[in-house]
């Protein structure tokens, strides 16, 4: 007949703790994997709103050219109507005559500086357009830099975590067939409970480790002498006391 081994308290305390322990270099790993990639899609992200705004950059210049070309070409459209004025100023029949045409040769010369100031203003502003658009092209690189380096570094961490995520879930199997089976479904239970995945912690400041709780002296000694097993009553977690905290390692 098989004989089913009897554990202590103190063994089980020790296996479940164990456990805790393997299981959270495990959800540590899933941290780490969870960040990076995040910060990876991140740094994209920023790379497409900063090609976007060159872009836009480059339209707006554009436009800017365009109607600097259109002045250019209304500029030669009046010296071409000066030109054309000037001569029928020398076949005029009267002073009156004269003075009309003069009147069109002022108007026409007027046009030419004020075509002349806005182009003056339109390069200025494409001067200013061109270092914005230039601060975003080094920002892009900058970024792309960056970029490359931490997809280097997630790839690096995913093949490195892979071969300790793998051995940390072997662990983490061989621990759970030692823990009691009682125990373990409560484990389990809590462990599923909390964000953090503690469902074993110890006594910190005369506090539960998991919920920082206070613990009355009493059940503190209690926890320590390891006759029963001692649940936080607030949070329901699996209280040790700190030296078995500190001699249990994975
Ligand atoms: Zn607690």
């Amino acid at each position: 007949m098989a004989t089913v081994k009897e554990y202590s308290v103190e063994e089980k305390l020790v296996s479940v703790l164990k456990l805790q322990k393997i299981d959270s270099k495990l959800d540590e790993i899933q941290i780490l994997k969870g960040e990076l990639p995040i910060e990876v899609k991140d740094l994209e992200d920023e790379i497409e709103g900063l090609n976007h705004r060159q872009n836009h950059i480059e339209d707006e210049m554009r436009s800017i050219q365009d109607f600097v070309s259109n002045k250019k070409n209304a500029i030669k459209d009046s010296e071409a109507l000066i030109k054309k004025y000037e001569k029928q100023q020398n076949n005029v029949k009267n002073s009156r005559e004269f003075e009309a045409i003069s009147k069109e040769i002022e108007m026409q010369t007027l046009e030419i500086k004020l075509s002349e100031k806005h182009m003056k203003d339109a390069s200025e502003e494409i001067k200013d357009k061109s270092r914005v658009l230039e601060a975003a092209k080094k920002a892009v690189s900058d970024k792309e830099t960056n970029l490359k380096h931490k997809k280097g570094e997630l790839e690096k961490i995913i093949a490195e975590t892979e071969k300790e995520e793998n051995a940390f879930r072997k662990q983490s199997e061989e621990a759970r067939t030692k823990v009691d089976s009682r125990l373990l479904a409560a484990y389990e239970k809590i462990r599923n409970n909390y964000r953090n995945g503690l469902a074993v912690v110890s006594v910190m400041r005369d506090s539960c480790g998991g919920c920082f709780n206070a613990i009355p002296p009493q059940r503190q000694a209690e926890i320590r002498h390891r006759k029963k097993i001692i649940v936080c009553e607030h949070c329901g977690r699996v209280l040790v006391d700190n030296d078995l905290e500190a001699t249990v390692t994975i």
